[in-house]
């Protein structure tokens, strides 16, 4: 059909329509925007909640990483020391060696210092392999407080957007909410509180188009009588299987068919 000629058929019909059942279609419009936009809220707190948790996570990563190094820098410093100790001990060895005379003590003095050179060189080869872990080590540190520094920067950012971005979302439900109120006291009691008993237990939709004879909440078939009554809108019905409010537009309809 003409979408022209559709939507003034639709507002003819609409004219026509039960002013509770307008009221319903239009609460249930209410609630599902709030709902919308409570989940965008809910994302955006959730993402921050999230986030905090990596930079929490990465700090703690960080101070290990920080303990190891401040243990390998220790452990150097004192193999530094029995380094400095062993050297001291060739020097003495080797003064020791010029003052021996005796063959046999000779040899006894020349077996010590080489086993004390020994020592040294592998003290020494076993402190540069150190040397270079820890520099490694110590570069891997400080790339990681860079990107840490890089990821807190951005939270901070995320931060800062996603709380105006939170404060306007607040804004907009209330607004909306409020408008929901005023609605509200247009409408019979009963009929306000069935739709909330019915939204609370059918994940947030109570009420729904029916179209080619149906349900368009749970799909069950109406009775034809209740059809005929659904499609002129003049009374309130509602769904015998899902309970909910039953409406029916010419334009929603023809939308739900394609
Ligand atoms: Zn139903």
């Amino acid at each position: 059909m003409n979408p022209t000629l559709l939507s003034l058929i639709e507002l003819q019909h609409m004219d026509r329509m039960n002013p509770t059942l307008l009221s319903l279609i239009e609460l249930q419009h209410i609630d599902d925007e709030i709902r919308g936009h409570r989940k965008q809220r809910d994302e955006l707190a959730a993402n921050l909640v999230r986030l905090r948790a990596i930079l929490v996570q990465m700090d703690k990563d960080l101070a290990d990483k920080r303990g190891r190094l401040t243990e390998a820098t220790s452990f150097y410093d004192d193999k530094n020391i029995d380094l400095a100790a062993d050297t001291e001990r060739l020097g003495h060895a080797k003064q020791k060696l010029l003052a021996v005379s005796r063959t046999k003590e000779y040899a006894a003095m020349q077996k010590e210092l080489d086993t004390l050179r020994k020592k040294s060189s592998d003290d020494e080869a076993e402190l540069e392999r150190l040397a270079a872990a820890i520099q490694e080590y110590r570069a891997s540190v400080q790339a990681q407080e860079a990107k840490l520094a890089e990821i807190q920067a951005e939270v901070a950012r995320e931060e800062a957007t996603s709380g105006e971005r939170l404060g306007e979302l607040e804004k907009i439900i209330g607004g909306i909410a409020s408008k929901k109120i005023v609605i509200v006291q247009t409408m019979p009691k009963d009929v306000v509180s069935r739709y909330e008993k019915v939204i609370e237990k059918r994940d947030g939709v109570a009420v729904v188009l029916a179209a080619q004879g149906r349900c368009c909440g749970c799909r069950m078939q109406l009775p034809p009588q209740q059809w005929v009554k659904v499609q002129m809108g003049k009374e309130l019905h509602h769904c015998a299987s899902c309970l909910r409010y039953l409406y029916y537009t010419p334009q929603a309809a023809a939308a739900a068919v394609g």
